[in-house]
């Protein structure tokens, strides 16, 4: 058995972005990742045609954190990105998030965004403290575009209704009256300009105390190491071995057509906007309604790789099981209530820490990881450094 300062569990951002700022600082720090790479999540890599693709859903960073940005700006450029999403219903693509241009389609002529709020006024159904999914749609969006776009959707991706959801999910979707059809509401809005992965190569480089062991489960290969600390990012009930039962995530089948030139001349299919190469007319399409998938996504139209080939990924949705890995956890409060045992458990934890999207139970997303990640590092530092055995728990 080896002694170190720090076992990390999870080699995605939160996992890669602890280790990276303790090790720096001299601890001897070692991370032990299940899969076969870096990153978590957020791992992409080129096609078989040199494409980029995001291996697990489309990641697009957005912040509104400075020392985030700032951070993160150590191990990589940036490459400004423009993300717009359409969705696909009724037989047509539809301008989305809502927005003065989806109301025009709606009626089939020209309005101005007065227009647009004087009928948004008949449509919505008033509600002070929208207290689910649905209640915040209909009460910003109303009923016809909660049906047209929402509900199905929400029905998909998660095989609940959006009344038995938290307010938060849905309302991660912008509703505009203005014509303003940008999907996300960050100020900072880039792709690593050479993509996820090198970040996360990077990361690791310039951490000299780091030893990163792929392929490792940290609840079988833990033994190996003897910590001071120990930092867990995987899911929280598995730390626990389920003592209090199986906490419901939802997963992915993620769906890749890597798509030649030649492919998409047969499908009569390639330039969007006079830029060559494409399969569809924006880096997203949501289906809301029409088909088993939720979306579609054309990454390319984001990172702007310049080749005439390209890559679409379609997302089915299904439960997180032995086959399927943990993607969203589910935020509702009946699932909340059963994390809620498995919080108190990891509260009383010995010198372990639980940080990240599926430690914490929590629908985080790159910047807001990142960010808690950093504090962490930052409470355990002078500790470590300081008191070479004890490190208090977090509250
Ligand atoms: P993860 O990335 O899940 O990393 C956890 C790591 O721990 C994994 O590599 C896992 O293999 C490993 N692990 C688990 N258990 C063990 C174990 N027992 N032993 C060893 N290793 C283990 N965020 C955005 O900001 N923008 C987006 O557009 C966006 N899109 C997303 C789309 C999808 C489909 C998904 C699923 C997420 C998306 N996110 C997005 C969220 C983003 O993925 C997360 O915020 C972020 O990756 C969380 O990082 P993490 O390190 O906490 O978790
Ligand atoms: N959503 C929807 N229709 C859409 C897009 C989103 O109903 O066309 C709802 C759905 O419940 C989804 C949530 O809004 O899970 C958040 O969407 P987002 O695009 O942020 O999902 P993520 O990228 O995190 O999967």
């Amino acid at each position: 058995m080896q002694s170190i300062d720090v076992l990390i569990a999870g080699a995605g951002f939160s996992g890669l972005v602890v280790a990276q700022r303790l090790s720096e600082a001299g601890l001897k720090c070692v991370i032990v990742e299940r899969r076969s790479h870096l990153g978590g999540n957020a791992y992409d890599k080129p096609d078989k045609n040199g494409v980029l693709y995001h291996c697990y859903g489309p990641h697009y960073f957005r912040t509104n954190s400075k020392a985030v940005r700032d951070y993160l700006s150590r191990f990589t450029e940036w490459q400004p990105a423009d993300y717009r999403v359409k969705s696909r219903t009724h037989g047509k693509y539809w301008s989305f998030p809502v927005n003065l241009a989806t109301f025009e389609q709606l009626t089939g002529r020209p309005a101005t965004e007065e227009e647009f709020i004087a009928w948004l006024e008949t449509e919505r159904v008033p509600c002070a403290h929208p207290a689910n999914s649905e209640e915040v749609i209909l009460a910003s969006a109303g009923r016809t575009f909660y049906e047209l776009f929402f509900q199905g959707y929400t029905l998909k991706q998660w095989a609940r209704h959006p009344r038995e959801l938290d307010a938060s999910v849905c309302s991660r979707i912008p509703i505009r009256t203005a014509r303003d059809d940008h999907y996300l509401r960050e100020e900072f809005q880039a792709l690593p300009a050479e993509g996820f992965t090198r970040l996360f190569e990077r990361m690791s480089e310039a951490s000299p105390n780091l030893e990163i062991h792929l392929n490792t489960d940290f609840l079988t290969g833990r033994h190996r190491w003897q910590p001071r600390h120990t930092v867990f990012t995987g899911p929280v009930d598995a730390y626990f071995n389920y003592a209090h039962g199986h906490l419901p995530y939802r997963s992915l089948r993620f769906e890749v057509e890597s798509l030649t030139a030649d492919d998409l001349r047969a499908q009569k299919r390639g330039a969007v906007s006079g830029s060559p190469g494409h399969w569809q007319p924006a880096l997203q399409v949501n289906y809301p309604n029409d088909e088993e998938f939720t979306r579609i996504v054309e990454i390319k139209h984001a990172t702007g790789q310049q080749t005439p080939h390209t890559n679409i990924v379609r997302e089915y949705p299904l439960p997180a099981d032995a086959a399927h890995e943990p993607y969203y956890p589910i935020p509702a409060p009946d699932t909340r209530a059963q994390y809620e045992k498995y919080r108190t458990a990891a509260a009383q934890e010995k010198n372990t820490s639980f940080i990240g999207r599926l430690a914490t139970y929590h629908y985080f997303n790159m910047d807001q990881v990142v960010a808690l990640a950093m504090k962490e590092a930052d409470r355990l530092l002078p500790m470590l450094l300081a008191d070479p055995v004890a490190v208090p728990c977090p509250e």
